[in-house]
């Protein structure tokens, strides 16, 4: 055997203590719901790990009521000191039910454990604290004297980070003293509905967190109620389009947080092992089932024969299988329907006369995967260097200018993160102020902290999430 050949070292699926059915949370209760109701799979296996029920639309009536009432007979009226009290709470109850978390997620969404230990979970409990500490700080955030809170929030979130995204979502809507509908994507509804309990375990006054299992329907019936003030919505572009034209006019609040084609962009005098590593976590993260995955190298012309050659040198490296083994570095593809989506995108690459290579690395027999993918000889024309993948597929340009450079990362009709790799102070600087994008990286990628507000220019959706500034989007102020 090969001596750098790992044994395998499998997180212990019972952890997650799934049970074999879920249902809604609707006004502090779990409750039957009045859809039909789904089956969600382990993408690792395609076995069904759950039935959970769904949302009717009677239901969604019911919970935009619930968190009306409590909007105004409880959370609402209440101080912010004593909701952060709630939030603290929640925050601690999951920061202490972590590893169940942790296994829960990668079952349900294929992400390796490493991923969902290290990042996911505890990027949601930083999430609940930061917000938590704003409670009763918003006359203090510099957004206005007096923030009143808008009402009934309505959010719906993809399946590519569900507990993070629900967080992102519930977090800043609770600090600020509104109450919330909340839509999980139809794949990845566990860890939404675990945090449910913990938030009826931490005695959450009931309707003011109500969450909705369902399908596309559910999501519209939510973003669609008369009752909701404030739209939340993290997805696709074209989802995110068509909500935009039903809110127009409405007078309800919205926040689009959609899709991207972010552009990792090395210089020649960039340290390239420290690069190579980035622009390996920028697309490789999560499988590439990242909104700001840096998935277009664009890299200086002089060096991209010697950079692409440590590149493939260090993807061969990436383990991919069993995402519960804490040595997978890229899980499965969270569903069929994306991992069909990727095959055809890839398809249209070679089509177009992009070069593929491929990571020799072997992939488990049963189960959703791709093979870490590298397309060069990319031209800007092509699909895989314009439409989001969503896969791990890494197209690469090259550039022999900051100035052409810059021109290539906006020629895109997205603009929601970049990055830039570069020994150089200023050139980073002048880079990044050149670049349109929300979130900028300068030798480093996919860092995420909820102090740093994050969110897209153009067709990546406007409004921000996380920092002071992403409070504004929950307030009248
Ligand atoms: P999607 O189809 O737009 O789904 C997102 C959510 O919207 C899901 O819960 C979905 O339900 C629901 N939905 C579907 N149709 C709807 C409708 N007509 N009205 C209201 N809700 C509806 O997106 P996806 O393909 O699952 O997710 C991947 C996309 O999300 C990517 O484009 C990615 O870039 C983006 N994303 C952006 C960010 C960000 O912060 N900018 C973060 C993560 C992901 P179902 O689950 O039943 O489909
Ligand atoms: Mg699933």
């Amino acid at each position: 055997m090969d001596p750098w050949t790992y044994a395998p070292a499998p997180e212990s699926a019972s952890l997650a203590e799934v049970a074999p059915s879920y249902r809604p949370f609707i006004d502090g209760a779990f409750v039957d719901g009045g859809g039909e109701p789904l089956k969600t799979v382990n993408p690792a296996t395609e076995e069904v790990l759950a039935e959970v029920g769904t949302a009717s639309p009677q239901d969604v009536d019911r919970a935009v009521a619930a968190a009306r009432r409590a909007h105004e007979k409880t959370w609402g009226p209440m101080s912010g000191a004593e909701r952060a009290k709630y939030l603290f709470r929640i925050a601690r109850i999951l920061a202490d039910r972590s590893r169940e978390l942790a296994v829960l997620e990668t079952l349900d969404n294929g992400k390796p454990i490493r991923e969902s230990r290290d990042v996911d979970v505890p990027t949601a409990a930083a999430h609940l604290f930061h917000h938590a500490g704003w409670a009763d700080k918003l006359a203090f955030a510099g957004l206005g004297p007096d923030p009143r809170p808008l009402g009934v929030v309505g959010a719906v979130i993809p399946w590519n980070f569900p507990l993070l995204m629900a967080v992102w979502k519930i977090a800043p809507a609770l600090a600020t003293g509104n109450t919330i509908v909340l839509k999980p994507a139809e794949t990845t509804p566990l860890t939404a509905l675990v945090l449910a309990e913990i938030a009826a375990e931490a005695g959450l006054p009931a309707g003011v967190l109500n969450v909705l299992p369902g399908a596309g329907d559910v999501g519209s019936a939510v973003v669609g109620h008369s009752d909701v003030d404030k739209v939340a919505f993290t997805g696709s572009t074209d989802v995110g389009k068509e909500i935009g034209r039903r809110l127009a006019g409405t007078g309800r609040r919205l926040t689009l947080e959609l899709g991207g084609k972010a552009a990792n962009i090395v210089y020649d005098d960039a340290p390239l092992d420290q690069a190579v590593e980035g622009v390996v976590d920028g697309i490789f993260f999560n499988q590439g089932h990242v909104c700001c995955a840096g998935s277009r190298l664009l890299v200086q012309e002089s060096i991209a024969e010697e950079f692409g050659e440590l590149l493939r040198a260090r993807i061969e490296t990436l383990r991919v299988g069993d995402p519960l083994d804490k040595n997978t570095d890229v899980g499965a593809i969270n569903s069929r329907v994306q991992l069909d989506r990727i095959v055809d995108m890839a398809a249209a690459g070679d089509a177009e006369g992009a070069v593929r290579w491929t990571s020799s690395c072997p992939l488990p027999e049963r189960g959703l995967f791709f093979p870490p993918t590298v397309f060069t000889g990319v031209e800007q024309s092509m699909r895989v260097a314009r439409e989001e993948i969503f896969g791990p597929v890494l197209s690469v340009l090259t550039f022999r200018t900051p100035t052409e450079a810059v021109a290539k990362a906006n020629n895109t009709p997205y603009g929601l993160s970049a990055g830039i790799w570069t020994d150089k102070g200023s050139k980073a600087l002048w880079t990044a102020q050149r670049v349109r994008a929300g979130v900028v990286w300068i030798n480093t990628f996919n860092r995420f902290d909820p102090t740093a507000p994050f969110g897209g220019y153009r067709e990546s959706g406007f409004g921000r999430e996380g920092g002071r500034i992403g409070l504004d989007a929950y307030l009248h102020v």
